[in-house]
């Protein structure tokens, strides 16, 4: 596996590739890789040769108040995972060379950016779309893989990429999750062991909601009730939001649609966590994945 530091040799390879009619496939991260991440990575690898990954703490998608200077950074434990997953290259961009003096050119979904995540973190989706776009046009992937675990972030993202021409698919894949349920995050590391257990609230709070939908119950206020209830049993949690919405603009609804998500976001002590379910119709029946 090749370590490209510089953005001017990362174009050189893509280049070179897609000369070759190669198909690049690419998984954006910011590191302290785990199952999850994983996953993205040998997705890529079954459909894509070759495969790049990019490790990058993007300061631009954190608030002044959030965790940029806490962020787990295990650099050698990550390029020992890539390394053993074979993929082809790990781009490490520098943030100086990414963001250069005088750096003032911003992509924003409009609508989409606004609500839910957009909302609790003001910013945070314009630093999401802006990285992605400029990664987008330096790796030149045929195919870049995202994780439902930021579901919203990703639909962003197949928006950016449809409304602006870029030449890459977008491929979704499905949330990793610990054996008791919790979705897998680089941000786990800093729950404390009480908070550990506290933190499977989230994905008890989607099972009930699913558990709902599963005796035949379509009302989204009713859904997000049986979601609350669960919440408020965890005297460690303090949520954000906890909703149904549609999967195409993350708008509230009033009855969940053919493709919709519950979505939770939770404080945990100070660790914030989000979560999600996609929520398919087939016929009459409601499928999900937990
Ligand atoms: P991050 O390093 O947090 O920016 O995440 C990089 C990519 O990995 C994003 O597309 C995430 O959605 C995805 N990802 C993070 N956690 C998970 C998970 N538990 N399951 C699947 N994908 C994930």
């Amino acid at each position: 596996m090749e370590t490209i530091r510089t953005i001017a040799w990362m174009k050189e390879k893509a280049k070179e590739a897609r000369l070759e009619q190669r198909v690049i496939g690419f998984v954006p991260t910011m590191g302290a890789l785990h199952a999850g991440h994983m996953a993205l990575v040998e997705r890529a690898k079954k459909e894509c040769s070759p495969v790049y990954a990019s490790i990058f703490l993007n300061p631009k998608q954190f608030g002044p108040r959030e965790d940029l200077s806490k962020y787990p950074r295990p650099i050698e434990a990550d390029t020992a995972k890539l390394e053993a997953a074979k993929i082809d290259g790990l781009f490490l961009p520098d943030a100086a060379e990414m963001y250069p003096p005088g750096f003032s050119t911003y992509v924003q979904v409009e609508g989409l950016s606004e609500r839910l995540e957009g909302k609790s973190r003001p910013g945070h989706f314009r630093g999401v779309t802006t990285v992605v776009l400029k990664l987008l046009e330096i790796v030149q992937p045929h195919f870049a893989y995202f994780g439902r675990k930021d579901a919203q972030q990703a639909r962003m993202v197949q928006r950016m990429v449809r409304d602006l021409n870029v030449d890459t698919e977008i491929v979704l894949c499905p949330i990793v999750r610990e054996a008791d349920g919790l979705a897998m995050s680089s941000r786990n590391v800093y729950l404390h062991a009480e908070e550990r257990k506290a933190a499977t609230v989230l994905s008890r709070a989607l099972r009930a909601a699913a558990r709902e939908m599963g005796s035949g119950v379509r009302d989204a206020l009713q859904l997000q009730q049986a979601m609350h209830k669960v919440l408020a049993g965890e005297p460690r949690a303090r949520v954000d939001y906890a909703e149904i919405v549609d999967a195409e603009m993350f708008e509230p609804l009033v009855r969940v649609g053919r493709r919709s998500y519950a979505v939770v976001a939770v404080f945990i002590g100070k660790t914030r966590l989000i979560d999600n379910l996609l929520i398919e119709a087939k016929g009459e029946e409601l499928r999900t994945e937990l």
